[in-house]
């Protein structure tokens, strides 16, 4: 088991930090994401201030970051780039995650991964500690520009390929020996070009070498597992999506088993994670094509208690009449529409609100609510 702490430098948005912590923890295993509330903030005399223009482009090739004069041409017209961005040196970086570790007391066994939208002195998207401590950062900004796609998929591949990469090399030399320079669309791909961080990202797979590799230096196979079924539900997620703007079909929803699990498989397996009452109400919904209006929630009740009946986990029986009684009663409280709003916003959180739109209920206060997709989409297993 290991802890990895996500923390937000001060400049990325919460809102984007939440989204990435979100996706990575849809992800069972032994590596177990979390954030402390605080944020940690570079001071701003270590910021060194970069105009783009003295940026020279001969230099920057081996710099695995950006190179934003190669942006395809297709996607210039999205990317304005900032007349100046802010550079601070990994020394910087590191101390303040040394610094928020003792502040915060996270053990020295746990990771910290440190999500900033400044660059770094050697422009790279994501490193570790030279030190040897067990932190690392990510650099969060303009992947929408050069990956093409939503930002929480590159933040959240490299957060948990430098993860894996700190399990498996020693130090910088160590990983220098082994990272390969020509891409063969593995994580251990040495990244110099942004078009070729795209490929990395599609192919999402570690090569039959670096898996021999990390098996003889006895990396935790479980947490091998982890990582891989993380980058292969980030490229699926992410090809379901660039598909999804040419043919806009609902991804598939799998109720799997004796308890509901809610499965999405087109999206790499993607399980969107409900309390019983939260599913018992997601499941009513989706018995119910035609819509269900809050106030008509009563006339569900035989129905919500045999469906909460099969979920309750807890040891008091009573218990299952009594919250599907406050449930199927928004006259005298907000139960149901409490849980309506909750299971919305698990969704948009794991689909993203483009695909979520079609799996919540959805309808105005006093109209019949209704889950849209077609029935045929749903598919209820053992
Ligand atoms: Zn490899």
């Amino acid at each position: 088991m290991h802890t990895i702490w996500l923390i937000r430098s001060h400049e990325y948005s919460a809102e984007k930090f939440w989204e990435v912590l979100e996706l990575l923890k849809t992800f069972q295993g032994p590596l177990q994401f979390r954030t402390q509330e605080k944020h940690l903030e570079i001071p701003q005399d270590q910021l060194e201030e970069v105009p783009f223009e003295t940026i020279d482009l001969d230099s920057q090739k081996l710099e695995p970051m950006v190179v934003y004069e190669k942006i395809s041409n297709s996607m210039v017209q999205y990317f304005e780039p900032p007349p100046s961005y802010h550079k601070v040196s990994w020394e910087t970086i590191f101390d303040q995650c040394q610094e928020y570790r003792t502040s915060q007391r996270i053990s020295e066994n746990d990771f910290i991964v440190l999500l900033t939208e400044h660059s770094n002195e050697y422009g790279w998207f994501t490193a570790g500690d030279p030190k040897g401590q067990r932190n690392l950062f990510v650099h969060t900004a303009f992947w929408e520009h050069y990956t093409g796609s939503d930002h929480r998929y590159p933040v959240a591949y490299h957060v948990v390929s430098a993860v894996l990469k700190r399990l498996t090399f020693t130090n910088y030399s160590d990983l220098n020996a082994y990272l390969h320079k020509e891409a063969r669309g593995c994580m251990n791909d040495f990244c110099a070009e942004k078009k070729k961080v795209s490929l990395k990202l599609r192919t999402a797979d570690i090569c039959p070498a670096c898996m021999d590799l990390m098996d003889r230096r006895n990396v935790d196979r479980a947490v091998i597992r982890q990582v891989l079924s993380i980058i292969e539900g980030i490229r699926d997620q992410m090809l379901f999506k660039s598909r999804w703007k040419l043919d806009p079909k609902p991804p598939k929803l799998q109720v799997k088993g004796e308890s509901k699990r809610i499965i999405f498989p087109d999206l790499g397996s993607l399980e969107v994670k409900f309390t019983p009452l939260e599913k018992t109400l997601f499941l009513l919904y989706l018995n119910h094509p035609e819509g269900i209006k809050l106030v008509e929630l009563n006339d569900f009740k035989p129905e919500l208690k045999r469906i909460y009946a099969g979920l309750y986990n807890g040891s008091d029986p009573a218990m299952v009449e009594v919250s599907i009684d406050s449930l199927s009663n928004p006259w005298k409280t907000n139960s149901a529409s409490e849980k309506l709003s909750r299971i919305k916003s698990k969704l948009i959180h794991a689909l993203g609100t483009d695909l979520a739109q079609f799996y919540y209920p959805k309808g105005e206060n006093a109209e019949a609510r209704k889950i849209e997709v077609e029935r045929e989409w749903v598919e209820y297993s053992e």
